[in-house]
């Protein structure tokens, strides 16, 4: 059964073509800079075949149109006609109150999913737009919503409200909704699976740390807490997010500076976090090489992830009542072997010993904790367009 995943951005589609048999990737691709100039798709295939199209790509209808004129391309592509795409599994970032797990789209769905728009304004409409295009262009296969948010609705209500009045709540639905649920899943389900465990059974805190980043405690299976909130701002600080602030400053910097609330937005997505601390880089391959020749800021950066990291992780063990493995993920989690260390030496007072060996290593599922640590340490890749294909695959073959 080949499945399409579609990751639909304001300026930008990710997509993958899975086949269900093997849980194989047949092909991947990015289409970039819809509706500015420059447009161009650049897709790989499993055998390795590598296409770059530079082509104008106004609207994400003619990017679709494109990426499925590239995904049957004879020579690039994987597969001879569309028609062998048994169902496309959608990301859409805002869930809301309404969806506790992944649903099949059908109209009534897509105007949920418009009135959500509101809660998500920057990642929704651009979700929806993809949505009515596929079902546009693919139309008599299931098409299937699944939902960053979705996960963390497990999450109890003295944990999700704020300390705001409560008419905010009812209102607007002002409360912590989470992100990145489709990886802290994927990622709890297969750790657990790697210690041959089941995921009921253990207390897990995976650490998803990417330009976006959070830190979900999971107990019996589900998401119990999560460091992001409302929006995707709270919690760490981030590649280019404040993380959590004392919500004052931003009142304080709005009146000092003149801000309106377009520039306290831009402020505080997109000129905080390490690029705002360090002065450098919201990379952290640039600010690691910036603290080893001794900057500063970077450094400075970097210790205040890792105890933001270790904080969380300690608050979160009061909230699962215990811990039995932290799992690392995200670009930084999977590459980063400093960090790693950085964030496991500060749990040396629970007995956990790091294995420098084991955690030389990039991108790999791995095990880095010494043997007979009471807290086990591991690395997992995330997968969440495996996880968007698995869901979609259950609800199209129901
Ligand atoms: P996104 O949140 O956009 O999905 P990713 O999970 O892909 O981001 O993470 C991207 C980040 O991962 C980069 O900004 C970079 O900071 C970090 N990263 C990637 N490779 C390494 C590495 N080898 N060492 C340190 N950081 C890395």
């Amino acid at each position: 059964m080949l499945i399409l995943v579609v990751n639909c951005g304001s300026s930008s589609i990710k997509y993958k073509l899975m086949d269900m048999e093997q849980e194989t990737v047949l092909l991947s691709g990015l289409a970039e800079r819809i509706g500015i100039a420059g447009s161009r798709i650049k897709q790989e295939s499993q055998a390795g075949k590598e296409l770059v199209l530079e082509q104008d790509l106004p609207n994400h209808k003619v990017a679709l149109e494109t990426i499925l004129k590239c995904i049957t391309d004879q020579t690039y592509g994987a597969i001879s006609d569309i028609s062998m795409i048994k169902a496309v599994g959608h990301r859409v970032v805002h869930g809301g109150e309404e969806f506790n797990k992944s649903v099949l789209i059908n109209d009534e769905l897509i105007k949920v999913l418009e009135e959500l728009s509101d809660l998500a304004p920057l990642h929704n409409p651009p979700n929806v737009v993809g949505i009515k295009t596929c079902r546009e262009i693919l139309p008599g296969i299931p098409h299937v919503a699944v939902f960053d948010t979705a996960f963390h609705q497990s999450i109890p209500k003295h944990a999700f409200m704020y300390g705001i009045p409560y008419q905010y709540y009812e209102k607007y639905k002002i409360r912590k909704y989470g992100f990145h649920g489709t990886s802290h899943k994927y990622v709890s389900g297969r750790a657990a699976e790697i210690l041959g465990k089941s995921v009921e059974e253990l207390k897990i805190i995976v650490c998803h740390l990417g330009n976006g980043s959070s830190i979900t405690a999971v107990g019996n299976g589900v998401s119990v807490d999560t460091t992001m909130g409302f929006t995707p701002l709270a919690g760490l600080p981030m590649g280019t997010r404040t993380g959590d602030i004392d919500p004052a400053i931003v009142t304080f910097l709005m009146e000092k500076e003149n801000l309106s609330i377009d520039e306290t937005n831009n402020l505080l997505n997109k000129q905080s976090g390490v690029l705002g601390v360090s002065g450098i880089s919201s990379d952290f391959r640039d600010l690691e090489d910036a603290a080893n020749q001794g900057n500063e800021r970077a450094e400075l950066a970097l210790s205040m992830f890792a105890y933001s990291i270790n904080k969380w992780i300690g608050a979160f063990t009061a909230a699962l009542g215990g811990l039995d493995v932290v799992v690392f993920t995200g670009g930084i989690g999977e590459n980063s072997k400093d960090m790693r260390a950085r964030v496991l030496k500060g749990l040396a007072y629970t007995g956990l010993e790091i294995d420098e060996e084991k955690n030389n290593s990039r991108g790999k599922e791995v095990i880095i904790s010494k043997p007979g640590s009471p807290i086990t340490a591991m690395v997992v890749p995330t997968n969440e367009e495996l996880m968007i294909a698995r869901e979609t695959k259950v609800l199209a073959t129901r």
